[in-house]
């Protein structure tokens, strides 16, 4: 069971997952209100009963930054916990993802960058060699067999051609990681519940 709350924008579009403690203070303080209750549960203190928070919506409308942060937790959600050369997916017996498994791959090289930046073999371009687009997941195995290679080099052929996620696909990565409670449904766009 979750405890975690889905925290919506003033205009009911979702910003983030919080903690419930988190959730409860921002309650408390009145920077948020309460849009759902998990069904039958309650917070109890000495002093107040509460609903347990499933969704709260902030009262001032947040800018949102618009862009998804790099992270490896992030990439390895874009690239759904595959492997981009061989496809490998690594679970657990239940069918969670088992991210220990999988490694970072530069697709070009450390080795052939200059001043922090690599130039993709697709588009010609420079970018920072550690970057969205520069970026894949990849099991050790072809970690391994790729080495400071270019795909091509290792005859081996990269399945999606990395990139930034778009800020809608950002929303998709938030909540990707998470069980998605009955209680949020209604507020999580069509993609992402
Ligand atoms: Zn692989």
């Amino acid at each position: 069971m979750t405890h975690d709350v889905l925290l919506l924008n003033a205009d009911y579009s979702p910003v983030r997952v919080v903690d419930w403690r988190r959730a409860v203070s921002l309650l408390l303080d009145e920077k948020v209100q309460l849009v759902a209750g998990y069904e039958g549960r309650q917070i109890r203190s000495p002093s107040a009963t509460l609903p347990w928070p499933a969704v709260v919506t902030l009262r001032q409308y947040a800018r949102h930054r618009g862009k998804v942060c790099f992270s490896r937790q992030n990439v390895l959600a874009r690239d759904g916990w595959a492997c981009q050369y061989c496809g490998e997916s690594p679970r657990s017996r239940s069918g969670r993802p088992l991210p220990s498994l999988l490694t970072m791959d530069h697709v070009v090289p450390r080795a052939r960058s200059e001043g922090g930046q690599v130039v993709l073999p697709w588009s010609g371009r420079p970018v920072p060699v550690t970057s969205w687009e520069n970026i894949v997941t990849a099991c050790r195995p072809c970690n391994q067999r790729k080495a400071a290679k270019l795909p091509e080099e290792a005859k081996m052929v990269l399945r999606t051609r990395p990139r930034r996620p778009t800020p809608w696909e950002g929303v998709r990565l938030l909540f990707s990681r998470v069980a998605i409670p009955e209680e949020w449904k209604d507020y999580l766009p069509e993609a992402a519940a």
